[in-house]
């Protein structure tokens, strides 16, 4: 079902779908983005200090919790410290931030956005202190390869619970995949439907056909098959819907093994070893 969810390495309960509001409007649009979600079975939003819409997200659950019989608890919300916050100071700082502009009082996840070269153990180490203190239900990372991982795992009190990582079907990241799941820190796709550009793949289209599905339902599917959490974005009703209206069928393996040779390692977003 649409409330589906994974289990965190803490025992917390994640979905497997959440809304990506990445480029969504403060205001209007995310607020009438966020609610169109919620309506339609989302639980979970995906947010980040960067994206600059907190308040829009935080007011749309607000009104959603007045308006419906959902509690908090219901929800699930995911923000993320930005670059020029980390350290621990200014993240603990940042995390007071971005919780007066949602307006809540405890975060469900909260993820260092970019591994911050010489910061980001620092950061971590704000993230545990988050969590310790029950401001946060769980803590991960995004954007980390393996290096980045063992080098924070090394240190840390607690293991990242979360990865959040580009994944579609051109950019497969095994190493990173088989490595997370050994370490069982959840994996979660960003830019699952590579921002719209595989909409139009004919491998995909064919597949897509057999289970009279669309191609982002088909990616959003191959996703769920392959033990990742999935945000895609849309401000769209009609798209917000779509994307959700994936857990009423399965791809075969043979058809799983097709998408995964779509595979050619290449990014839509920044390179984690080489970004800014
Ligand atoms: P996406 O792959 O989800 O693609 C979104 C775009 O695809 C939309 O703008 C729309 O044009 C199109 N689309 C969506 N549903 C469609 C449908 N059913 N039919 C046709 N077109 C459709 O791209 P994204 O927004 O980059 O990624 C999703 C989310 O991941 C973001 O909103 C954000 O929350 C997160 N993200 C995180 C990071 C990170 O560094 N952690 C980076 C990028 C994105």
């Amino acid at each position: 079902s649409l409330q589906s969810t994974t289990t965190l390495s803490n025992g917390v309960k994640m979905p497997l779908l959440g809304l990506g509001v990445y480029k969504s409007q403060e205001g209007t649009e995310v607020i009438q983005a966020v609610k169109a979600a919620i309506k339609n079975g989302y639980r979970s939003i995906d947010t980040a200090a960067a994206y600059h819409n907190e308040e829009g997200v935080g007011q749309a659950v607000r009104e959603i919790l007045e308006q419906t019989e959902l509690t908090r608890g219901d929800l699930f919300i995911t923000s993320k410290v930005w670059n020029s916050d980390q350290g621990y100071e200014s993240t603990l700082a940042a995390f007071e931030t971005t919780m007066s502009k949602l307006g809540l009082e405890q975060l469900d996840l909260y993820l260092v956005h970019w591994p911050v070269k010489v910061k980001y153990k620092d950061t971590w180490r704000a993230l545990e202190k988050l969590y310790k203190d029950g401001r946060v239900r769980a803590i991960g990372v995004s954007n980390f390869q393996v290096h980045h991982l063992q080098d924070l795992i090394q240190d840390a009190e607690i293991k990242p619970m979360v990865n959040q990582i580009e994944y579609h079907p051109r950019l497969a990241q095994l190493e990173l995949r088989t490595y997370c799941q050994e370490q069982g820190i959840q994996l979660e796709a960003w830019s699952p439907l590579m921002q719209g550009q595989l909409l139009d793949n004919s491998t995909l289209q064919e597949i897509g056909n057999k289970y009279g599905k669309s191609v982002a339902q088909v990616i959003l599917r191959w996703d769920l098959q392959n033990g990742f959490v999935t945000i895609p974005k849309s401000t769209k009703e009609q798209r917000i819907i779509e994307n959700a209206d994936i857990f009423n069928f399965e791809l075969t393996s043979e058809d799983m093994k097709a998408i995964d040779s779509l595979n050619e390692n290449r990014r839509v977003g920044s390179d984690p070893d080489n970004f800014i």
